[in-house]
C-alpha cells in the first residue's frame, strides 16, 4: 500500500495498517542543514526540508507548512509579527481596536497577501518532489483563533463576555480569510486541509461558547474545503474531550487530538463517525523523551485507538524544533514495524 492508500483507508474508517503522520514541519530543518528562519521566507528551502523529512524518516503524509497558520494569515491581514524564542514569530498586537476597525478588515487574497504565496508555492514544490503517492496536509487557521489574534487575545476573551457583537463582527472576515486560504491550498496541491483552532479548546473556553462562537464558523470552512475537493480535518490542541461530538459536527473527517485527551474514550465516542489522529505528547515525549518512551507511547496509542481502523498515529500537536529525529524514526517504526522505516516509494 502507498502512504496515500494507507491514509485514505484510515479516513474511510476501514480496517488497515495504521498510518503514521507526525505533525512535523520546521523540525525537519536540521536534515538539510538550514535554520527555522532560512525556511520561513523561502518556498524552495522550506519544501526541500519537508520532502527530506519524508524521504529520510518514511512517514505516511507531509505537513506542508512552516509556522502557525494563524500567525501567517493574521500577518497577511495586517498584524505585525515579533520574533520569539528560537526566532519563532508570534503576533505582537491586534489590528482591531474598536468596532470601526472591523469594517476595514477584508478577507485575504492568498495569491498576494503577506507570505501566503510563499506557502502556496511550497505546497506545489512538495507535491512535485514527493510525488502523488503521499498525501499532503496543510494547516489553515480556525476562525475563532484568527479572530483572537486580530483583536488581541486578552481583549478578545473579554469581548466574549462584554461585547459579543464585536466578536461576531471580527469572525466574519476571519472566516472568509480561512476559507480563501483553504481553497487556495487545495488548488495548489494539498489533499487534507487541517483547520487549527487552539483557542477554541475547552482549556480556554466553555463548550457552550464553542458551540456559539467556533462551531458555526468552522462548519463554513469545512464545507468550503470539501467543495474545493479537499478532505477537511480539525486540529484543536489542549483539552477537547467535552466537545468531541461537536468537533465531528463541524464536518471534519479527521479529528486531531492533543495528548491531554484519552484516546480510548475518544475512539468509543466518535470513532465510528470520524478518523482520529494523535496523540503523542510533543514536548515531554518527542522533544524530551528517550526513543523507548516514544515507542511505549506510540504502541499505547495504537492499542487504544488503532485496533479497528480509522486511526492515524501522530503527535498531539506540532513537533517542536529540536526534537531528536531518532524519536520521530522510532514513532514511525512503532507503527510500520522494523525494516520499513525508509520505505518512501
Ligand atoms: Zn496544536
Amino acid at each position: 500500500m502507498t502512504p496515500r492508500e494507507k491514509v485514505m483507508t484510515a479516513i474511510e474508517l476501514k480496517h488497515g495498517t495504521v498510518p503514521v503522520v507526525p505533525q512535523i514541519t520546521y523540525a525537519t530543518a536540521p536534515i538539510v542543514g538550514i535554520s527555522f528562519q532560512e525556511g520561513m521566507n523561502d518556498a524552495e528551502k522550506m519544501a526541500r526540508a519537508l520532502v527530506a523529512g519524508y524521504k529520510t524518516l518514511g512517514y505516511d503524509g507531509i505537513y506542508a507548512g512552516w509556522e502557525s497558520s494563524f500567525n501567517l494569515v493574521a500577518e497577511a491581514m495586517g498584524c505585525t509579527l515579533k520574533s520569539g524564542a528560537g526566532g519563532m514569530p508570534s503576533v505582537s498586537s491586534g489590528v482591531v481596536g474598536e468596532t470601526a476597525d472591523v469594517t476595514k478588515l477584508a478577507g485575504v487574497d492568498p495569491e498576494r497577501d503577506g507570505r501566503l504565496p510563499v506557502h502556496l508555492k511550497a505546497i506545489e514544490l512538495v507535491r512535485r518532489e514527493a510525488g502523488d503517492d503521499v498525501p499532503i496536509f496543510r494547516y489553515v487557521p480556525g476562525p475563532f483563533t484568527l479572530s483572537s489574534l486580530l483583536r488581541g487575545q486578552s481583549a478578545f476573551l473579554g469581548d466574549l463576555i462584554r461585547n459579543q457583537d464585536l466578536v461576531r463582527a471580527i469572525l466574519r472576515p476571519a472566516t472568509e480569510s480561512a476559507k480563501r486560504f483553504a481553497e487556495a491550498a487545495v488548488e495548489h496541491g494539498a489533499d487534507i486541509v487541517v483547520v487549527a483552532d487552539p483557542m477554541a479548546s475547552t482549556s480556554v473556553i466553555s463548550p457552550k461558547r464553542f458551540e456559539e462562537f467556533a462551531l458555526p464558523y468552522l462548519k463554513e470552512v469545512m464545507t468550503a474545503i470539501g467543495k474545493a475537493g479537499g478532505i477537511p480535518s480539525l486540529h484543536i490542541c489542549g483539552m477537547t474531550a467535552p466537545i468531541l461530538r461537536k468537533m465531528v459536527e463541524t464536518g471534519a473527517r479527521i479529528v486531531e487530538l492533543d495528548h491531554l485527551v484519552d484516546l480510548k474514550k475518544a475512539k468509543e465516542e466518535i470513532g465510528n463517525v470520524a478518523c482520529i489522529q494523535g496523540n503523542i505528547d510533543p514536548v515531554s515525549i518527542l522533544l524530551r523523551g528517550r526513543p523507548e518512551d516514544v515507542e511505549k507511547c506510540a504502541l499505547n496509542c495504537i492499542a487504544e485507538a488503532g485496533q479497528s481502523g480509522g486511526f492515524i498515529l501522530s503527535s498531539g500537536c506540532e513537533v517542536p524544533l529540536g526534537a531528536p529525529l531518532e524519536n520521530i524514526r522510532t514513532m514511525v517504526t512503532a507503527a510500520q514495524g522494523p525494516g520499513e522505516e525508509n520505505q518512501t516509494n
